[in-house]
């Protein structure tokens, strides 16, 4: 097991043969990341019972099927506008790997915080370390024991360990650190990233509001958002955490939600009251930009004010946490949310460089004379 406490030389040498690995060049070829994505996705079906319950609500499948279906795609170089000078090349941005990307993974969804940004690391055709959290043991053994039965084991290996282990692998220069978890150590993970000028996503926390107006269906408004509030014992970074409504709904949200759960247990869901719509957009407008704001409203008007007026990462409206069920949305967060986003293309591009691409021919240098010395009219002409 690479617990890397035990001895620190083990990092070194896992990031050392990850490098080694990349640079060989063999994450490259798309055949190769296609059988490294399939080989994931059979670790996935043939383990299932052992990780059916954690994979539950995982969508971790989808993404690697999309990433299947889609790499070409992804892949392929990606022409661009030209303009006037450049009408006869080929512009393009070809989207290339990285390196290596640190993958740190938080306790609450073990298997879909490290493994959907695998599939984006592997798709993209980097290396990766992944770092699942410490506190979620079992899922964190289970994967540090399974992903090199079906993977590369020199380019996407599993460390185990708690804080200082995740600290002395930030010590180390990746290409990419991907963290998801607290803002705390999402500002320490940027620190360290900082003194390799690494660049970071982070996916971390923050209270997201959810308005109920008080025009809506109060009642399916309630059983949605107490499934999402209750759902993984209200372990979910995009739960709604509050709720905004205007005091003559108050008791009827209250009563609905009781009559959701038959007894309050769990989480608690405080419910802030407000005078109006205004109200609640300036009570979410003078907090940190949020994860995630819902919105259970009829008035398509209101709806599109609320949207324009306020900003989070993600918003879903009648309904909570849809918005990161559909792959083709970027998620991630803003501000003291977050930075950066994935779940699709979006990881894909995420863990790529846009490397702007210009092909010239030597011909045709007449256009070019104006910007050569001397540049006057005589000079032109020849
Ligand atoms: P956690 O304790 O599982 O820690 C996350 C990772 O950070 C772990 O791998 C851990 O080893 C590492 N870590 C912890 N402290 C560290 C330190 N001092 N230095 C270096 N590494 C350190 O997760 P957590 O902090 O309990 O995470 C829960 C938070 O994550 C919540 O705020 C939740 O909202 C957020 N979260 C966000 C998302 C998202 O997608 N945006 C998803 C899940 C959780």
């Amino acid at each position: 097991m690479h617990k890397i406490s035990e001895c620190d030389w083990m990092e070194r040498q896992l990031l050392q043969q990850a490098k080694e690995a990349f640079v060989s060049g063999r994450a490259r070829p798309l055949e190769f990341r296609l059988q490294q994505l399939h080989a994931l996705q059979r670790m996935i079906m043939e383990k299932e019972t052992e990780i059916s319950t954690a994979l539950k609500q995982d969508i971790s499948r989808n993404e690697i099927k999309l990433a299947i279906e889609k790499l070409a795609q992804w892949a392929a170089p990606r022409p661009v506008e030209k303009s006037l000078f450049t009408i006869s090349d080929e512009v393009y941005i070809q989207p290339e790997p990285l390196g290596v990307v640190l993958i740190i993974g938080a306790w609450n969804y073990p298997w879909a915080l490290t493994l959907i940004p695998l599939v984006g690391a592997i798709a993209a055709g980097n290396a990766a370390v992944v770092k699942p959290s410490e506190l979620s043991k079992c899922s964190s053994l289970l994967l540090h024991a399974l992903l090199p039965c079906y993977l590369d084991k020199d380019l996407y290996p599993v460390v185990t360990g708690g804080v200082s282990e995740t600290q002395q692998l930030l010590r180390l220069r990746f290409d990419h650190i991907f963290y998801t978890g607290g803002s705390t150590a999402g500002k320490l993970v940027m620190e360290a990233a900082a003194r390799h000028l690494t660049p970071v996503t982070l996916e971390l926390g923050g209270k997201s509001p959810c308005y109920i107006d008080k025009d809506c269906d109060v009642r399916t408004a309630c059983r949605r958002v107490t499934w999402g509030k209750f759902v993984n014992c209200g372990q979910t970074c995009i739960a709604p955490d509050y709720i905004l409504c205007e005091p003559c709904i108050q008791g009827q949200v209250v009563e609905f939600i009781r009559e959701t759960l038959l007894e309050i247990f769990g989480p608690l869901l405080p419910i802030v009251t407000v005078s109006d719509m205004e109200d609640a957009i300036n009570f979410i407008n003078e907090r940190e930009k949020p994860l995630a704001l819902y919105i259970f409203c009829s008035d398509q008007k209101a709806i599109k004010r609320m949207i324009e007026e306020t900003t989070s990462g993600g918003v879903t409206v009648n309904d909570v946490m849809m918005h990161y069920t559909v792959s083709s949305l970027p998620f991630g967060g803003v501000g003291q949310s977050g930075m950066g986003h994935y779940h699709g293309k979006h990881t894909f591009d995420q863990l790529s460089h846009q490397r702007a691409c210009l092909i010239r021919s030597l011909k045709m240098e007449r256009v070019n004379l104006a910007r050569y010395p001397p540049q006057d009219r005589r000079r032109a002409r020849h």
